[in-house]
């Protein structure tokens, strides 16, 4: 029987039964660039740490394991396993990318992909028929689900139905529900992309990235190109990735439910003039979500009433930190207009729904006391000084 994920985070099948490294709990940090080999033609399997590193390989595996691939690669940044990532289109090539992406993947598509010859359609796939966006050649579509920050949900399956049509890839962001709550490649897609910054590290300390698949050729691809271009994670870094995953799911869940409460408790602001979270029932992908995943997160996006409400906000916050990034055991909050999206032309930012108006939460582990506590003394601060300067 396919072990839970909970269990997979902390066991390799592979392992069990086996008391390796002296019985080693925790894996051990292999601090190596080259390996020795006891003779002409002979290898321990390593034989230097650009290719392969055995603390990075355990940590691919595990990381395989949880999103149901064959392989997975892990990277000194997220945004290094999509540079490899896009190493395997020529020039010439035509992708049909989601509209509202990650805005470090948008800035590279636009300023190094297309440099390199490779173009794009920039598509709302949640909304369109991608089909009609397919040219002779394109080669893959790449999406998120939900979307950063707008939480748009893409239907994986039958978006991957189109693409199995026309010989596409297709390839998924995942980063923002974690193998947690969604596998991709479980429902029809070809290559997974995380930012193991976020989720699978989960405590806001180290960067990394992954790509996973469950196809021998394009994994043949990755390893070919990893070890030319040479972005593998580092051996400490692996090890702390290793020990984020342990928790992942509990992380995740208690994240969750702050992130349902938090929901609730903006919907019933005065200032605020929109929620956007893909686990309430009023979200236009809620059924979707429900059917492709086993949660919705703990990201949400809310409109303030004004820019100057937003701003406030980010000035007032205390224990929540106002900070780029997400999915770790801290909340953070995000103006995504000046940080994430900055690089963004405003045109799209604004066809996207993002305006100066708008702020993400990234909710972490902490009590949900506390968590309302801030965002009401926050919220009461703020109006406070909206006021006041409306009258002086
Ligand atoms: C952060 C992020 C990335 C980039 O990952 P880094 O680890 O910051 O390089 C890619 N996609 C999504 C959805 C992200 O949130």
């Amino acid at each position: 029987m396919a072990r839970e994920i909970e269990t997979k985070c902390l066991h390799l099948e592979e392992e069990e039964g086996c008391c390796n490294n002296y019985g080693s709990i925790s894996y051990p940090i292999y601090q190596t660039a080259t390996y020795a080999h006891e003779g002409v033609g002979r290898s321990t399997g390593f034989d230097y740490s650009r290719l392969q590193n055995p603390t990075r390989e355990h940590l691919e595996k595990v990381v395989a394991s949880l999103e149901n691939g064959i392989d997975a690669l892990a990277f000194s940044s997220g945004m290094a396993a999509i540079s490899l990532l896009m190493e395997i289109f020529k020039p010439g090539d035509h992708l049909i990318a989601d509209a509202d992406l990650y805005g470090g993947s948008i800035r590279l598509f636009d300023h190094v992909s297309s440099k390199n010859g490779i173009s794009f359609s920039r598509v709302d796939c949640h909304k369109v028929n991608v089909e009609d966006y397919i040219q002779e050649n394109t080669k893959a579509i790449y999406i998120e689900t939900p979307t950063n920050p707008m939480m748009n949900v893409t239907d994986i399956q039958e978006l991957s139905k189109i693409a199995r049509k026309h010989d596409l890839l297709l390839i998924v962001d995942n980063t923002f529900l974690s193998p947690y709550f969604q596998n991709p490649l479980d429902l029809g897609a070809d290559i997974v992309v995380h930012s193991g910054t976020k989720y699978l590290g989960g405590h806001n300390d180290t960067l990394a990235g992954f790509l996973i698949t469950n196809r021998e050729d394009i994994s043949e691809k990755f390893r070919f190109l990893i070890k030319t271009t040479g972005a593998g994670l580092a051996p400490l870094d692996s090890w702390l990735l290793l020990r984020g995953i342990k928790t992942l799911g509990v992380r995740m869940d208690r994240a969750q439910e702050n992130a349902i409460a938090i929901a609730h408790w903006l919907k019933k602001q005065k200032a605020v003039t929109k929620v956007i979270y893909p686990g309430l029932p009023e979200h236009p992908g809620y059924e979707i979500m429900k059917k492709q995943a086993r949660g919705f997160g703990a990201m949400l996006t809310f409109q303030l009433e004004s820019k100057e409400f937003a701003l406030a906000i980010l000035e007032n916050v205390r224990m929540i930190k106002f900070a780029e990034s997400l999915g770790g055991v801290e909340t953070l909050i995000t103006y995504p207009t000046t940080q994430t999206h900055a690089d963004v032309p405003k045109e799209i930012r604004e066809k996207n729904g993002i305006t100066e108006a708008t702020l993400r939460l990234s909710v972490g582990i902490e009590n949900i006391k506390d968590l309302i506590a801030e965002l009401e003394k926050v919220f009461k601060e703020t109006e406070g000084e909206l006021y006041a300067r409306e009258k002086s």
